[in-house]
């Protein structure tokens, strides 16, 4: 039978979720295999969209529908919804399609008025019981429907505690219990000016149209927001019979997870409270009992409980979050759904079902949810013992981090290039402050939620991030930031925790992500599966060697600037750029050499048999060179007489001469790249000289290596062409004999928008291509990567003209043509033509998808991604 608008759940199941909301189609699904749920109807999303549509009014004819699906639960029970002797009870209860936890809401025992409460009391012989009924309806009526704030009712019930001397709620006695259905009368009344309702099916319409109304309040909407839930998903309303835990010593209500979600161990966990309705549980007034000691009170009820848990999970193929309630020792159930889990658990209980024969290694596969996991793999805090908070925020990007507090992010460019860990403390950032987003280990910000500036950008950048700690002052004037009594300067340390949101003054020790052999395992599965290769961006044997425990295939991308960068070579580097003569030069790059070649070594034995791809020289040379301003600044300073400052001065000239000859007004643009390495072949022949000197020392050791050189920035097959016949010649002088032993590559980074175009051409000099898309997405789109970001960037998102940043989700439509295209031309001229991409993308999930479809042989991504990109890349081939 198909869905009706208002549905009973005797129709439908788990698959009518869209119509039925996840709450609905639950019930509907336990009530179909038999599993003791009290009978009720779901109003389904449509009517809530409808709802909308008209202008926030119930659809023509709908409350009539809504009194006939009644009349089901009313044979069901032999009561009658409105009668004065036996009154039907039900509950109103909110059902979005995605669950919004605690966002909307629910209205319990709909039916009572001042004459069914007696009736109430006279069938169940418990006139306590139905006034504690009566006073909760009223309670949630007035804050659902009314938008009374729940405080003024807790209010009034404190005072009734004290007036008679009991400590909680159930100890109430009836003559409480009526007093105060009184007092919350006169409340509402006072409150707004109109009455609580006593005609029963004016409190139905009532709450249908509050929940209806609740999809749209505040707190659901910024839920949804952050969530990336539709706004028009809309929710649904089921109607319930009421089944009650609040019925005394031998009723109560729970909730049980069929395992413990955050350890994954299959043991049921979950609370439950003697003689309790609804949200008690989870309200906190009373202490919970731990669901073991069911077994001791309830050994019936608990049995049945287990017995239903089994085939929960058995249905569902998962672990399951259930809400019960026991009423006279009898057991209903009253939700189910896939039960949230942390990472940790969820990789136990994913291979644990696997184990049991629920569910297969592929499916396993399926649920990781590499956001999720990659919390797992960030740093955190090393030490258990209690440290002081100064404040807790909100935790906006996973990951622990400590450095020195700096206020600007000018101070954390400057402090981060003098070589000092910094954590940034803003009010809130702005686009301007990117660059010390960038520079610091964490960022703090005062004002801003989940989705502000900070936030995106720190997660876009796998920073720790603390957003909107509210608690704390910062003076940006005197440098000074306090926070729990603590004040902390300009330069003290501090250490975040971005997935707990704390701040805590000082510099704890930090400890690296600990992966659980459960990760292992599917880890293992994700291998079996994919095809598709994962490699790592790694420019450093110490990094060589964190690829490989994280299963990289090999190095996808080694960025040999970063081996110049390092302080020790600096002056030399700048002594071979300001060499005047080619021997001069010479003289410098002969002893960047053996610095190179070890490094090199190093990481040929690390990859042991794997490909190593090594990137030449590609920023342009300026950037090694000393800042402009500071030189003259030097220079100015000089005294002018003594015969050292002659000296000096005679250097800082030809400094100064050489920076602005090395001027561009475009470097990203500029002599880069390969322009660079044709321009001053020196400098390449000796790269390439280094990685075969390499290479020979692993051959004489019989350590295998596949080292693939890489031009960067081709744009025209010349280029490449005068390049690669460069590397065949050292390599044919430093390996002579050797060089058959040796199966080397020379391919290009395809980054120039003029290399995918010809990529025909292109191919015929290269054995590999790789996709440089950092680069690629800069020059298909034209935006300068580094000023696009901060100034329009954010808006361009926040206003939907891109759907993403492109340099963190590969633009598809553009940038993956341009991939496309080239692969096919590449692959069409050199069969023999690997292909992979080593930007940014290759961490990213969506982008991995992109790379699968189109049938790249790898992907090469930073060491700390590759589990996720292990998994992302076999899930994309599942
Ligand atoms: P939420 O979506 O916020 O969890 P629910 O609709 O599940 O809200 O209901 C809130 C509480 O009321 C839950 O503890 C639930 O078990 C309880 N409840 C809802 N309907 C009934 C009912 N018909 N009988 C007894 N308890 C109910
Ligand atoms: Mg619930
Ligand atoms: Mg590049």
């Amino acid at each position: 039978m198909s869905i009706q608008r208002v549905n009973s759940f005797r129709n439908g199941g788990k698959e009518n979720v869209g119509l039925l909301g996840g709450k609905g189609g639950n019930l509907a699904e336990m009530t179909k295999v038999g599993l003791p749920v009290p009978l009720g109807f779901t109003i389904t999303t449509e009517v809530c969209r409808e709802f909308y549509r008209i202008g926030c009014r119930l659809p023509e004819g709908l409350m009539e529908e809504v009194l006939a699906a009644l009349v089901e639960l009313e044979k069901e029970q032999d009561r009658e919804f409105g009668h004065a002797e036996h009154p039907l009870l039900v509950s109103v209860r909110s059902g979005a399609v995605t669950s919004m936890p605690g966002m909307m809401d629910t209205i319990l025992n709909l039916g009572l008025n001042d004459e069914t409460v007696e009736g109430l009391a006279k069938l169940t012989n418990h006139r306590r019981f139905a006034y504690d009924c009566y006073r909760r309806l009223i309670q949630m009526y007035g804050s659902v429907v009314y938008n009374i704030e729940g405080v003024h009712f807790e209010r009034l019930i404190q005072q009734e505690k004290q007036l008679v001397g009991c400590l909680e709620d159930q100890q109430l006695s009836e003559e409480s219990l009526i007093s105060l259905v009184d007092q919350f009368k006169k409340l509402i009344e006072t409150k707004t000016g109109r009455s609580f309702p006593q005609d029963v099916k004016q409190q139905l319409k009532g709450a249908i149209e509050a929940v209806f109304q609740s999809w749209s309040s505040p707190r659901a909407k910024v839920y949804r927001k952050v969530h990336l839930i539709p706004d028009d998903q809309g929710t649904a309303v089921n109607v319930q019979s009421m089944v009650f835990g609040n019925m005394g010593e031998t009723s109560g209500t729970g909730v049980l997870f069929t395992r413990n979600p955050s350890t994954g161990e299959p043991v049921m966990f979950g609370e439950f409270l003697m003689n309790a309705q609804g949200e008690d549980v989870v309200g906190g007034t009373r202490t919970p009992c731990q669901i073991a000691e069911l077994k001791e009170t309830m050994p019936q009820a608990y049995e049945e409980l287990s017995q239903c848990a089994k085939q929960l999970e058995m249905q569902y193929r998962d672990m399951q979050d259930i809400e019960f309630t026991i009423e006279n020792g009898k057991l209903y159930l009253l939700q189910t759904r896939n039960a949230k889990r942390n990472a940790k658990a969820a990789l136990k209980v994913a291979t644990d079902l696997v184990e049991e024969g629920l569910i297969s290694k592929e499916e396993a596969l399926m649920r990781i949810d590499l956001q999720h996991l990659n919390h797992l793999l960030h740093r955190s805090i090393a030490t258990d013992a209690e440290h002081t908070v100064m404040a807790t925020g909100l935790p906006a990007s996973p990951g622990a981090a400590c450095g020195q507090v700096v206020f600007t992010a000018d101070t954390a460019d400057e402090w981060k290039k003098e070589g000092r860990q910094v954590v940034l403390v803003r009010m809130e950032t702005t686009p301007e402050d990117i660059h010390g987003v960038i520079a610091a280990e964490g960022v703090i910000t005062l004002r801003g939620g989940m989705t502000s500036h900070a936030a995106v950008i720190a997660r876009g950048m796998g920073k720790p991030c603390v957003c909107g700690c509210e608690t704390m002052q910062m003076d940006e004037e005197h440098k000074q930031l306090t926070g729990g009594g603590i004040i902390i300067l300009e330069g003290d340390w501090v250490t975040i925790d971005g997935s707990t949101g704390q701040v805590i003054p000082g510099r704890l020790e930090l400890q690296e992500a600990d992966l659980p052999p459960e990760l292992m395992m599917i880890l293992s599965w994700a291998d079996e599966v994919r095809t598709m290769k994962v490699l790592a961006n790694a420019d450093s044997p110490l990094d060589a060697r964190k690829a490989r425990e994280f299963g990289a295939e090999g190095i996808g991308l080694c960025r040999t600037e970063h081996m110049f960068l390092s302080p020790a070579r600096v002056p030399i580097v700048q002594q071979m750029i300001m060499a005047e003569t080619e021997s001069d030069r010479q003289v410098a790059l002969n002893r960047l050499l053996p610095m190179q070649r070890s490094d090199f070594e190093d990481i040929f034995r690390e990859m042991d048999g794997h490909p190593v791809t090594i990137r030449l020289l590609d920023p342009p040379l300026h950037e090694f060179l000393p800042n402009m301003e500071e030189l003259t600044e030097r220079l100015a300073a000089l005294p002018s007489q003594g015969e050292g400052a002659a000296a000096e001065r005679l250097k800082l000239e030809q400094m100064i001469r050489r920076v602005r000859d090395l001027h561009e007004s475009n470097p990203m643009l500029g002599q880069r790249g390969c322009r660079l390495g044709i321009m001053f072949p020196e400098i390449y022949e000796m790269q390439v000289e280094a990685i075969f000197q390499a290479v020979l020392r692993c051959l004489w050791d019989g350590v295998i290596v596949l080292p693939q050189v890489m031009i960067p920035l081709v744009g025209h097959v010349n280029e490449l062409h005068l390049l690669r016949c460069m590397v065949d010649q050292v390599a044919e002088q430093v390996l002579g004999e050797e060089k058959r032993y040796c199966l080397y590559k020379v391919g290009t980074m395809i980054e120039v928008p003029r290399a995918a175009l010809t990529a025909g051409e292109i191919a015929r000099s290269a054995d590999f291509f790789s996709f440089g898309t950092n680069d690629l997405t800069q020059m298909t789109f034209g935006y300068s990567r580094d000023d696009a970001e901060g100034k329009f960037l954010a808006h361009y998102i926040e206003h939907k003209l891109l759907p993403n940043n492109p340099f963190q989700v590969l633009d598809t439509e553009g940038v993956g043509k341009l991939i496309e295209m080239a692969i096919t031309q590449g692959r069409a001229r050199n069969p023999m033509l690997t292909t992979s991409i080593c930007g940014e993308h290759g961490g990213d999930y969506e982008s991995i998808m992109f790379c699968a479809r189109i049938g790249l042989d790898y992907i090469s991504c930073s060491p700390y991604r590759l589990p996720v990109s292990r998994i992302a890349a076999a899930q994309a081939q599942i």
